[in-house]
Parts: structure tokens; C-alpha cells; sequence
């Protein structure tokens, strides 16, 4: 998940210059500009949880220039959105994938590790979209994707279902594609 860190500087004794929004992506470093000279190569000296609790203090140098300078860092989750057919939009939310995998698996050989481990590959991809807002239709592609490779029969029956298959041809199309 993508999350912002929100920056406020704090030069010396004087108040607050402005805010900056930078985006930190899991697992990559977060490099800071220097406010003074703009340059990457700053360096964090000392961290602490800030007066108010909710953020993080840091103190900062920069190799380049030599200045110091402290940042307030708190992070925001963005929420993700789903936009439904009717064009309403809902909270992403794991529990309606996992109620429709279910569904598809029912009484068929598959193991609940397996569908978490299901689910949790079809979150990664939905998460690295990276948009804010995604068509539940893009969703539901994804599940499909998953779920051909997890059991045959909920492929088939996620999919009728999904795709509303308006009459024989259309399903036997699909089952003709999977079982070649
Ligand atoms: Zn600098």
C-alpha cells in the first residue's frame, strides 16, 4: 500500500515554511531533499515520536551543504476505492473478494490456505495498480485470472456468475477456452 508522508520544515527557530507530500513506496528508500541547497544527500540523525503522538520527529544533515533541519513525518493511508457498475463508489474491502471465493469453491477440493494465499495474490495485484479509485470490473478480472489457476470449477462458476452469462453459448465458449 501506498502511503504519503506529509513534511513539515521547521527551519531553526522560525515557524513552519511550508509542507511538502512526498510518496514513499514499500521497501524503497525515502530520500529527502535538503530545503537549503535541494539536494539528495541528506541523512537522519536522530528520530523521535513528536509532542503530539501521532508523528515523528526527525532531525536531519545535509552532506552536501552541512545545514541541519528537522521534519515532522505522519503517515496517511489512502484509502482504496471501489467503483461500482451503478457508478457508486464503496471501500475496498477483502471480506466481499473472500464471500465470492468462497462461493465459487463450495464443496470443491480446496483448501482454506490456499484461498487466503489466493486472496492475498489478488490484493497485491489490486494494491499495485497504484490508483485510488478501480472499476470493480478490473477487481473481478483479477479474481478471475486467480482463480483459473487455483480450481477449474470456480473459475466456471465465479464466472457466470461475474459475467452474467446471458445464455448456453456464451458458458460452454468459456468452458471450451479453459479445458483446452
Ligand atoms: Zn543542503
Amino acid at each position: 500500500m501506498r502511503t504519503i508522508i506529509k513534511i513539515q520544515f521547521d527551519f531553526l527557530h522560525s515557524r513552519v515554511v511550508y509542507y511538502a507530500y512526498e510518496e514513499k513506496e514499500k521497501g524503497k528508500q525515502h530520500k529527502m531533499k535538503c530545503p537549503y541547497c535541494n539536494q539528495l544527500d541528506t541523512r537522519v540523525i536522530d528520530s523521535r515520536p513528536a509532542e503530539d503522538g501521532n508523528s515523528i520527529r526527525r532531525r536531519r544533515s545535509c552532506d552536501a551543504c552541512g545545514k541541519r533541519f528537522t521534519t515532522y513525518e505522519k503517515v496517511e493511508t489512502i484509502p482504496l476505492i471501489i467503483i461500482k457498475k451503478d457508478n457508486n463508489r464503496e471501500q475496498y474491502n477483502r471480506g466481499k473478494i473472500e464471500n465470492g471465493i468462497l462461493r465459487a469453491c463450495y464443496k470443491r477440493p480446496v483448501s482454506a490456505v490456499d484461498i487466503q494465499r489466493t486472496i492475498d495474490r489478488i490484493e497485491t495485484k489490486v494494491f499495485s495498480l497504484e490508483a485510488k479509485e478501480i472499476p470493480s470490473s478490473r477487481v473481478g478480472e483479477i479474481v478471475m485470472e486467480e482463480l483459473k489457476n487455483l480450481d477449474e470449477v470456480a473459475y466456471v462458476r465465479f464466472a457466470s456468475v461475474y459475467r452474467e452469462f446471458k445464455d448456453v453459448n456464451t458458458f460452454m465458449d468459456e468452458l471450451k477456452k479453459i479445458l483446452k
